[in-house]
């Protein structure tokens, strides 16, 4: 839920639409802009830094490749860290390969500066790649029935880096004028590979983007849970008043799955009582109806057992 969602009262996947295409668009804009090597508007220098920027499609890039990010941190703001990382990625593996092309010619050390900022860049990418699969590991306990599949996204990171690579690549090889190995199409393929890049970043923030939402999914269940079981206890033990959490408990029976709470500190077991169904501590009698609750009742099969021959997870 972004600002849009919030402020404006739009639903989630119209505001997704919304953010989806405002992105596009001003990253068409600003690859637009930057496109134009001559420029649009008058040419304007900076005789301090010996640089010359155009007075129209220089701010134009700018702002438009800013009004993408915006867009993006909006799109995917519950893993907004990631995106800043990526756009790391590409500001270090751009800036090294820009560096490597212009600055060949002037001495080792600008290599060695090239070689560090690409080093980097893969550093963030083995980075990410570890947070996303300690988060996946984590949805994967809270989820044991379900594969959570990452092979099709794992590339996306190294191909991002090279699509930037070669996009800056041939963006030099344009800016010098010489043709290098682009056949020619040095500014065709710039474009090529900007759009590319900006695909891939957007399938690569996608997939974290939908696990993590599961993940915020199955947490607003296992409130649901806490609050039928322990009604007005905002989740905590009814015994030690430490934090519970809710596990299927599946019948050894039927394996038909119980959904019960359960304190890890003192091991004390909250489940519906099988008469009344209030919630009630296992081990003890229900609050409600007096009904002995020694053991665990499955509500399919009726049959009743200790605690621990239940499978948990
Ligand atoms: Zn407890
Ligand atoms: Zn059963
Ligand atoms: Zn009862
Ligand atoms: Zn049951």
């Amino acid at each position: 839920m972004g600002v849009l969602n919030r402020h404006l009262g739009m639903d989630r996947e119209n505001e997704t639409i919304a953010l989806l295409t405002l992105a596009c668009g001003s990253f068409l804009v600003s690859l637009y802009a930057g496109y134009r090597l001559n420029g649009i508007g008058r040419t304007i220098e900076l005789p301090l830094f010996g640089i010359e920027f155009h007075l129209i499609s220089t701010p134009l890039w700018v702002l438009a490749g800013l009004a993408t990010l915006l867009c993006l941190q909006q799109l995917f703001h519950e893993i907004w860290h990631h995106g800043v990382w990526l756009f790391g990625i590409y500001v270090l593996s751009g800036l090294g390969t820009t560096l490597f092309y212009v600055m060949f010619d002037q001495g080792y050390l600008w290599y060695l500066v090239a070689l560090v900022l690409i080093l980097l860049a893969l550093f963030l990418i083995y980075w990410m790649i570890l947070e996303i699969y300690a988060l996946r590991s984590r949805i994967q306990r809270e989820l044991p029935d379900e594969e959570i599949v990452l092979g099709d996204w794992l590339p996306t990171l190294p191909a991002f880096m090279l699509f930037t690579m070669l996009s800056y690549y041939c963006y030099t090889k344009w800016y010098l004028g010489d043709p290098g190995w682009t056949f020619g199409y040095a500014a065709e393929g710039y474009i090529l590979f900007q759009l590319l890049t900006f695909v891939t970043a957007l399938y690569a923030l996608w997939v974290p983007q939908v696990l993590l939402g599961r993940h915020l999914e199955e947490e607003i269940q296992e409130g649901e849970v806490l609050r039928d079981l322990l009604p007005g206890s905002s989740g905590r033990c009814p015994a030690c008043d430490g934090e519970m959490h809710t596990s299927g408990m599946a019948c050894p029976e039927c394996s038909h799955r119980e959904s019960v709470a359960y304190c890890s500190g003192c091991e004390t077991y909250v489940a519906a009582c099988p008469t009344c169904s209030l919630g009630a501590q296992v081990g003890t009698t229900c609050g409600g109806c007096g009904e002995d609750l020694v053991r665990l009742t499955c509500s399919e099969c009726k049959h009743t057992g200790p605690v621990r021959f239940w499978a948990s997870g």
